[in-house]
């Protein structure tokens, strides 16, 4: 076990750069302030010490908003053929959902054809959009597991997704 322990450290230096936030599967979907609460408190508790709960905040927008994963970002893919998208045109379907106000999220890709939401694009590492997110700013700690993610979605009654923002 000795031996094992640089490495544990390193990893754990590693995933501190890391923000772990989550956010409804539904962009739009916004949760009350009690439901909120009762996720953030579950959440808190998943974290390994004070420093990590002192980073931890729920936020509400007006409206819908890029949740990007920073330099995790490794590639974006269409959910219905599996082609890669090149981030000029990510970038630009973006732009023009934006400069309506994300009022739709629904693209045209241009490899099958498909009506899709950017939301349900294929990226790697996760990322989204949302109106609402709990992020916690030094988790001290990697991915939820599948299990505290239901118990998650459990608390605020709506399903998330997590993404790890590296900064
Ligand atoms: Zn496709």
């Amino acid at each position: 076990m000795e031996e094992e322990r640089p490495l544990a450290g390193t990893g754990r230096r590693a995933m501190s750069d890391n923000y772990l936030t989550v956010i409804p599967t539904d962009p739009y979907w916004r949760p009350s302030k009690d439901a909120a609460d009762r996720a953030a408190a579950v959440l808190s508790r998943m974290l390994p010490d004070d420093d990590a709960r002192r980073g931890l905040e729920a936020t509400w927008h007006d409206s819908v908003e890029v949740v990007f994963c920073g330099a995790n970002l490794e590639k974006i893919s269409c959910p219905h053929c599996g082609a890669q998208f090149t981030p000029g045109w990510w970038g630009e379907a973006v732009s023009e959902r934006y400069s309506e106000g994300f009022s739709t999220l629904m693209v045209t890709v241009p490899c099958c054809h498909a009506q899709t939401s950017l939301n349900e694009l294929v990226y790697d590492w996760p990322m989204g959009f949302a109106q609402f997110r709990i992020e916690v700013l030094y988790p001290n700690r990697a991915w939820l597991t599948d299990e505290e993610l239901a118990s998650l979605t459990d608390a605020l009654g709506h399903p998330l997704r997590q993404i790890l923002i590296h900064i």
